[in-house]
């Protein structure tokens, strides 16, 4: 395998047609296209991103010349090329204009196999965009989707805000965001402590509404837009957060005051339609974290094919080979686990509550791979550090980037904790390991050593299963890592 994927290590595109095929790439997008996106980014945008990253935290302008507030965030007129060239692609219109998901998917592959943090505006564009479509009213709708489908300059961009100063995890106690209708219109107050992609035209927002128990079940999802019909902003930008890595993406705290929202499909469904946002952002940290793994695996082995030492090239050591076959065999397992996720998502990704056994599976599925890709993106790009020696402690090489972008991944779409409760929940509540056998068996059934496995792991799952809740929570990454071996075979 390891010779088989040298050849297209270095080519997001061709790693897509490897595993995939041009065919069916071409079905979502034309093969062409990404490859000549990827071009676009090896001769400029490569540059841009770059310089993003080295200029750090972009500025925040609250006020103009006249004292109004405008909250504008200041980034070179390069990024704004940069970013609007996804658009221009049709990053968002074409998951409309297709009907499916893939073309999202396999699009942003290529722009985080060469920026980890502008995949961010993109996913969470997405996540709106899905949000309007599935539980937007008719008017909503109309007027938002066609503006976010935009291929040019004018496009409106989405957010996703939950988080609060309180927490992440565990929204049903730390959403403290209130909702209260009045005359017909919703006026949301409260503050968001991770904003990503702030500054964007429009943004889903979990917030309580009045009255409403203090638990999970007491939220609901709403919609608010940047400014109000008077042109004076809707939510205010109070800073932005200096980060370590994802310089692409600005990320703020964000103040609501009496900022005037609509309510997204049915208040009782509030934190079904917020999980089901972050189901489309999984998803994309989950592709996007495998191509950082073969990011890393690509510069590290530029690096180890010249890097000479003990009368060999780095990469003619026999230690060295080993660790870059297993880093493969670690790639092939991540893909084939999130392109799984993705054709599975493109099928139920329509669907609003109450969610079928094939949505409950794809939840599982995607528990397990952005518990595995995420941590697998980090390791290995950690990895490619110190395959680099001590030049990959040094900011002038590409690796020392690619960690501090990787090291987000394994918290953003909730941390790996998360991942696993969330994944043993919907074992427990909705029994559905016993659909992901049945899944895994019919993709490898003429494979009598496949089938065999698939057994011996279910054996596992089961016995694991008929344990006390103490235990299992105990022991939940054991299940885990378990599982993960399904995509092994
Ligand atoms: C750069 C950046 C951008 C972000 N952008 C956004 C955004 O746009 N929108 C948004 O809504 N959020 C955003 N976030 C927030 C992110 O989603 C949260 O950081 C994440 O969900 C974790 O929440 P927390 O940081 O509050 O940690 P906490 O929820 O406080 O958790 C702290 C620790 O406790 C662990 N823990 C919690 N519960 C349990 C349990 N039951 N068992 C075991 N361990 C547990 C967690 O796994 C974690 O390790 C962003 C974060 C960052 C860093």
């Amino acid at each position: 395998m390891f010779e088989k994927i040298k050849e297209v290590i270095h080519s997001p595109s061709k790693a897509l047609e490897f595993f995939l095929g041009k065919d069916v790439i071409s079905q979502s997008v034309p093969f062409e296209e990404l490859s000549d996106y990827e071009k676009w980014w090896k001769e400029e945008g490569e540059k841009i991103s770059e310089s993003v990253d080295r200029a750090r935290t972009p500025w925040l302008k609250m006020y103009d010349e006249t004292g109004k507030r405008v909250d504008e965030i200041q980034y070179p007129s390069e990024y704004w090329r940069m970013l609007y060239e996804g658009y221009k692609r049709g990053i968002i219109d074409r998951v409309f204009d297709k009907g499916s998901i893939k073309p999202f998917y396999l699009i942003e592959y290529i722009v985080t196999f060469f920026d980890a943090g502008l995949g961010c505006p993109y996913t969470v564009s997405l996540s709106t965009a899905l949000s309007v479509f599935k539980y937007g009213s008719d008017d909503i709708r109309n007027e938002i989707l066609p503006l976010m489908r935009r291929k040019d300059e004018r496009v409106w961009q989405g957010a996703t805000w939950m988080t609060e100063i309180k927490g992440g995890s565990d929204l049903g106690y730390s959403v403290e965001t209130t909702a209260e209708e009045k005359d017909g219109v919703w006026i949301l107050n409260g503050e968001k402590y991770f904003a990503s992609n702030v500054g964007a035209e429009v943004a889903v927002v979990a917030a309580r509404p009045k009255s409403a128990p203090q638990n999970v079940k007491g939220l609901a999802l709403f919609l608010i837009k940047k400014y109000k019909k008077d042109g004076s902003l809707n939510y205010f930008v109070r800073r932005l957060k200096n980060k370590v890595g994802t310089r692409s993406v600005p990320t703020g705290e964000v103040e609501m005051k009496n900022s005037s929202a609509y309510l997204l499909g049915k208040r009782e469904w509030g934190i079904y339609e917020i999980l089901d946002v972050l189901n489309s952002s999984r998803l994309a940290n989950i592709f996007g974290s495998v191509a950082v793994i073969q990011r890393a695996i690509s510069l590290a082995l530029k690096f180890a094919s010249q890097r000479f030492a003990f009368g060999k090239n780095v990469i003619d050591h026999i230690l060295a080979r080993k660790q870059f076959e297993d880093k493969v065999n670690e790639f092939v397992k991540c893909f084939k686990m999130g392109y799984d996720c993705v054709s599975l998502y493109n099928e139920v990704f329509r669907e609003v509550p109450p969610f079928s056994d094939k949505f409950n599976l794809f939840r599982l599925m995607s528990h397990i791979a952005k518990y595995c890709t995420a941590e697998m993106a980090i390791q290995t790009s950690k990895w490619a550090m110190e395959m680099f020696g001590g030049l990959g402690i040094l900011e002038e090489f590409p690796v020392e980037r690619l960690f501090r972008e990787s090291i987000i991944l394994s918290i953003w779409e909730g941390t790996p904790h998360r991942q696993m409760l969330d994944g043993l929940e919907v074992m427990v509540k909705k029994q559905s390991h016993k659909l992901l056998f049945d899944y895994i068996r019919e993709k490898n059934k003429n494979n009598e050593f496949a089938v065999q496995k698939v057994s011996e792991i279910q054996k596992f799952t089961e016995d694991f299963l008929s344990k006390d809740e103490n235990f299992q929570e105990r022991n939940v990454e054991t299940l885990f890592k378990k599982l993960s071996e399904l995509w092994e075979i």
